[in-house]
């Protein structure tokens, strides 16, 4: 999929052929086997992955992710995601991901810290605060990054804060941005209703996924007086017309681990969420969730794209037929996320911290530039909000590698 629309995005901006491979490939990538002890005292050895895809504009950055079908290709792709994603918002990084495969729900938290401090140690010859930063993603927290630090920083001999971000407030990480992506989401969600002339108050949101940035969009909307009448996770879906109560629900979460099994609504199917009638769409669990075969069927008048690739190609294209239907393309959309991890950085840097309304008012200027100039752009060249943001994003990397020149 990554691969496909930075073809569609070459052509578009008509990047010469001799220029695609090198702004394409990723220039690192990493595989490492990761034996660990399991509690029962038998020895497994997981796969671990990081793909560094461009060191142009300075360290790479992306997240670490734990889940099953992690493979080296998924990570490749989410690097390269997150290289346009930071070159849409002129942060100083290029884009980077990693990955275990294996399943953190089946795992205890000894377990799990024992495959961090493993991977974290495979990894440092390859990462740095000047060379590579990673971040939580799907199955990974505050307390992965902060094992991660540690194991850094004993190996260093002193604390390196800056080699992690999401970690834990008390340990140097940045107040908001937990929040960040959410609550970056709920923004260009409210940004997008005034382009496209909707009303917050009495408009309806569908949210996929209640993890981190699902919870999180849904109740930023809800502040923007949005009625959340459908939230799913992997284990299913809560429709109530009426709306949610997210208060209640984050309590049923906090015992249950699942949305499933909330009193107050009635169960549906992941599927079923995709497709209910509402005015905003959120995906924001994994991708390759719309897809050919219910892109047509999708009710909504903003598709906001919280997850990292959550449209194929081929809905893509039955989307582009669909103009009733604004979409946030993910590397807008969810760019929140890394716009505070970057002031996380800064910050620890600069051994200076900021309170949370700086964070905020810095993210939300930041987020309010990367949307107007895509909006502008999708109009003047009448393509869609995708193609505009990564044609933003691959076109400063283009720029960036064409002034630096080829190293003979
Ligand atoms: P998370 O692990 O906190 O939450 C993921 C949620 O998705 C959980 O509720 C899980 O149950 C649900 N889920 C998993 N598989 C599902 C399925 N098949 N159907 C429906 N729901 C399913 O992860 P997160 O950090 O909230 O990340 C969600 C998405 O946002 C990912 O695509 C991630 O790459 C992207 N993202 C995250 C951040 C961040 O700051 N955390 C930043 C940018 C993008």
């Amino acid at each position: 999929m990554a691969c496909r629309q930075f073809d569609l995005v070459a052509d578009h901006l008509q990047i010469p052929e001799s220029e695609r491979s090198r702004i394409k490939f990723p220039k690192r990538s990493m595989t490492v086997a990761l034996p660990i002890e399991r509690d029962d005292g038998s020895v497994e050895v997981f796969a671990g992955y990081r793909v560094q895809h461009h060191l142009t504009l300075g360290p790479t950055k992306g997240g670490l992710r734990y889940h099953p079908d992690v493979t080296l290709g998924e990570v490749a792709a989410l690097a390269m995601w997150m290289s346009w994603k930071c070159a849409l918002t002129s942060l100083p990084y290029g884009g980077a991901k990693g990955g275990i495969a294996c399943d953190p729900r089946s795992m205890s938290p000894a377990e799990l810290e024992r495959l961090t401090r493993r991977y974290t140690q495979e990894m440092i010859p390859f990462i740095g605060p000047q060379v590579d930063i990673m971040a939580p993603d799907v199955g990974t927290s505050e307390q992965t990054m902060a094992w991660m630090m540690d194991t850094y920083s004993v190996h260093m001999g002193y604390s390196v804060p800056s080699i992690v971000t999401g970690k834990p407030v008390g340990l140097g990480g940045s107040v908001g941005r937990r929040e960040a992506t959410g609550r970056g989401v709920g923004y260009l969600i409210n940004r997008s209703m005034d382009t496209v002339g909707l009303n917050s108050s009495g408009a309806t949101a569908a949210v996929q996924g209640f993890g981190n940035v699902g919870s999180v969009a849904a109740f930023s909307l809800a502040k923007y007086g949005i009625k959340i009448i459908a939230v799913s996770d992997v284990n299913g879906g809560l429709f109530n017309d009426r709306g949610l109560d997210l208060w209640k629900l984050e309590q049923h979460v906090a015992q249950k681990k699942t949305v499933a099994g909330f009193p107050e609504a009635e169960p549906i199917t992941n599927e079923q969420l995709l497709t209910t009638p509402c005015d905003i769409l959120v995906p924001a669990a994994l991708e390759r969730q719309i897809t050919e075969a219910n892109a047509a069927k999708i009710q909504c008048r903003i598709l906001a794209e919280a997850a990292n690739g959550p449209t194929t190609p081929e809905a893509d294209a039955i989307l582009e037929q669909r103009p009733e239907i604004f979409v946030i393309p993910d590397i807008l959309c969810n760019v929140g996320g890394v716009v505070v991890s970057y002031f996380e950085w800064v910050q620890d840097l600069q051994s200076f911290f900021w309170t949370e309304t700086e964070v905020t008012d810095k993210l939300f200027r930041i987020l309010e530039g990367a949307f107007v100039q895509t909006l502008t752009m999708s109009r003047k060249r009448k393509i869609s909000m995708r193609l505009a943001a990564l044609s933003l994003g691959v076109r400063r990397v283009q720029e960036a590698k064409r002034v630096r020149g080829l190293f003979p």
